[in-house]
């Protein structure tokens, strides 16, 4: 019998804990297929660790990766793929927005061959107009900068083989990264699968807009070289534009005999300065990314685990 393994990234949800497993552990009873639930514990400072140790030693087939601080919500969702042993790997979050109900329907599409299912939702009932519009502003620029392509809905709700599993536990180690992005670019037989999203069982959201802003600049950074374009560009045509003033310098000294420019120089420098500083600051971007790869730190680091027998350094 083939096994799936849930990959449920925690932090701080003790209030929704409780139903999540409830709800969870009804659709997984009834599956087809063997399971284990492995939850990554984010280094929650609220009772979630406590909640999941119980859960563990009461089910064996519950497992525990407990982080020694909080390392983000991807960090968990790549320690879950790490310690993962099924078949297929389902990642989902602790919160019911993203419904058990559906594992059925992924468990068929894995049957059927599927390497990569994406859930895709329909109707995101939680999210306020902003984090709406943001998130198809965001997805429309990174498919115009990027040579890869992003599925607009997607969410961090999908499910990998064990195939696409090694290939993300292997060559996907990047320190400034876009799990999803990943995800979806692998190739493989892929599958779309709708659901609507549900409301937040408990607790509340852990993205706030900045996180989300951040996240956003990173990704695009980390998907596209066209901003370190962005030099050449601007060179080009503050170098027609340099051409222009002087033709026009040349005209007025010709016409007038001296050349009366004290207010076109205050402004050409500060537009200069603004353009030279902007391309600056892309390039810092882009140098810290650069840093945060070479030096290398872990992605996470795992102070305990529970009912996990194989050890993976990371
Ligand atoms: N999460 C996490 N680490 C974090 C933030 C969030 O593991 O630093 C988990 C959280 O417990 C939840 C999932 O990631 O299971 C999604 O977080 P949340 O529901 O806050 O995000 P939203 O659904 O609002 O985008
Ligand atoms: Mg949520």
């Amino acid at each position: 019998m083939k096994t799936v393994t849930v990959v449920v990234s925690v932090y701080n949800e003790e209030q929704a804990l409780p139903q999540f497993f409830e709800a969870v552990k009804t659709v997984l009873d009834q599956a087809v297929w063997d399971y284990e639930l492995l939850f990554v514990n984010d280094g929650s400072t609220d009772g979630s660790l406590e909640l999941l140790e119980r859960m563990a030693a009461s089910d064996g087939r519950v497992k525990l990766v407990s982080f020694s601080r909080n390392f983000g919500h991807e960090a968990a969702m790549i320690a879950g793929l790490d310690y993962s042993s099924g078949d297929l790997v389902i990642c989902m979050d602790a919160d019911l927005q993203h419904p058990p109900e559906c594992i059925p329907r992924i468990l068929a599409a894995a049957e059927e061959g599927c390497d990569v299912i994406t859930m895709v939702r329909t109707r995101n009932r939680s999210a306020g107009f902003i984090k709406e519009l943001a998130s198809a502003g965001f997805y429309r620029l990174i498919n115009a900068l990027s040579d890869v392509q992003f599925e607009a809905n997607a969410s961090d709700f999908f499910a990998v083989s064990r195939r696409a599993v090694e290939v993300l536990k292997g060559s996907y180690r990047e320190k400034v990264r876009f799990l999803r992005g990943y995800v979806q670019n692998l190739g493989f037989k892929r599958a779309k699968l709708e659901y609507e999203a549900g409301i937040r069982v408990a607790g509340e959201s852990k993205y706030s807009l900045r996180k989300l802003f951040s996240f956003a600049v990173n990704t695009i950074l980390c998907f596209s070289n066209l901003p370190l374009r962005l030099g050449i560009y601007a060179g080009i045509l503050t170098g027609g534009l340099g051409f222009l003033v002087m033709l026009y310098t040349i005209w007025t000294w010709v016409r007038v005999g001296t050349p009366d420019g004290y207010a076109t120089i205050v402004v050409l420098i500060c537009f200069m300065f603004a353009v030279l500083f902007l391309i600056v600051g892309i390039m810092g971007e882009y140098i810290a990314i650069l840093f945060a790869e070479m030096k290398d730190r872990p992605i996470y680091i795992v102070e305990r685990t529970e009912n996990i027998s194989q050890r993976r350094a990371t």
